[in-house]
């Protein structure tokens, strides 16, 4: 196994037998911070990432997304749903460049005859999250393992369904094993749907302490609702998730309470 840092925005020119996009930012605040950056990871690295798979002849994994259905007016969505996507909004860098990258791997597959794999991720949490990931279930754990104010955007009502890493992954190695008449795009999530409010009060009932609940604006383009419809994923890949939110937020906490420790426990030795 060999690491290198590479931006995919260049060509990469390496010797591999599958080849597996996951670049790009995908937390709102850090995809929103330098939008044009985010818009040239998801097109120009597909272009440079399937020219690359082309060349190797080998089976190519784009990491998609449920923001491909914007503010979904189908609910739960399935695949068939074209989305409802704003495309001049701050949001749009993420959307539309994922949306153009869907593009790209189907034309190559139509055009090249490559064995593309697309997967569809709804909002994923788990271990290994960045303290300041920026996202709803880790900002809510670290929140309230700080004692801070659990800051809930808007009133609270939009809803996610949260899908624990583990299940995630086993999702990709499904899809990628899968045979090649399997291109997707296909769904991968968890179809339990919660609410924002319910979200904060679950994480402030484990951790316990003394947060508040407090409200604050609701971003711009926020969808108000989101559930996978996974039918598809079921039947053709044998897949569901199997870890519920209960032990993944247990789970999730347990690392985080961790990297806490450490930390106050560092600067407790300075
Ligand atoms: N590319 C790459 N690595 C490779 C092969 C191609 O990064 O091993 C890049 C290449 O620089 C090009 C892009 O992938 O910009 C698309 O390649 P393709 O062969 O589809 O297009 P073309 O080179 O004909 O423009
Ligand atoms: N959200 C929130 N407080 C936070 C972070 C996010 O209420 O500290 C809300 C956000 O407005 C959205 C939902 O939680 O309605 C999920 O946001 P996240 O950034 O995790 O993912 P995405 O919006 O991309 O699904």
């Amino acid at each position: 196994m060999e690491f290198i840092r590479h931006d995919v925005c260049q060509p990469l020119h390496v010797e591999v037998d599958e080849v597996w996009n996951l670049a790009c930012p995908a937390s709102p605040v850090h995809y929103q911070h330098d939008p044009v950056a985010t818009t040239k990871t998801s097109v120009i690295g597909a272009i440079n990432l399937l020219g690359l798979a082309k060349r190797l002849k080998c089976p190519i994994f784009q990491a998609s997304t449920s923001e491909v259905y914007g503010d979904p007016f189908v609910h739960p969505q399935p695949e068939s749903y074209w989305g409802n996507v704003n495309p001049v909004g701050i949001r749009s860098c993420y959307d539309e460049g994922k949306r153009c990258a869907e593009t790209l791997f189907f034309d190559y597959h139509r055009q090249h005859g490559l064995d593309i794999k697309v997967a569809r991720i709804f909002n994923t949490y788990g271990p290994r999250m960045n303290e300041r990931d920026g996202r709803v279930v880790s900002n809510f754990i670290v929140q309230a393992l700080r004692g801070e104010d659990i800051t809930i955007y808007g009133d609270g009502q939009q809803t996610r369904s949260f899908c624990y890493v583990d299940d995630l992954v086993d999702g990709f190695l499904a899809l990628m094993d899968a045979g090649p008449d399997v291109h997707g795009p296909v769904n991968l999530g968890n179809p339990n749907e919660f609410t924002i409010r319910e979200l904060a009060e679950r994480v402030l009932a484990k951790v316990g302490g003394r947060s508040r609940l407090v409200k604050l604006p609701l971003p711009q383009d926020d969808p108000m609702q989101r559930q996978p419809d996974i039918s598809l994923a079921r039947e053709r890949l044998g897949w569901e998730p199997r870890i519920q939110l209960d032990e993944g937020l247990d789970r999730t906490i347990a690392y985080f309470r961790d990297v806490i420790d450490q930390a106050a426990s560092r600067s407790a030795m300075r």
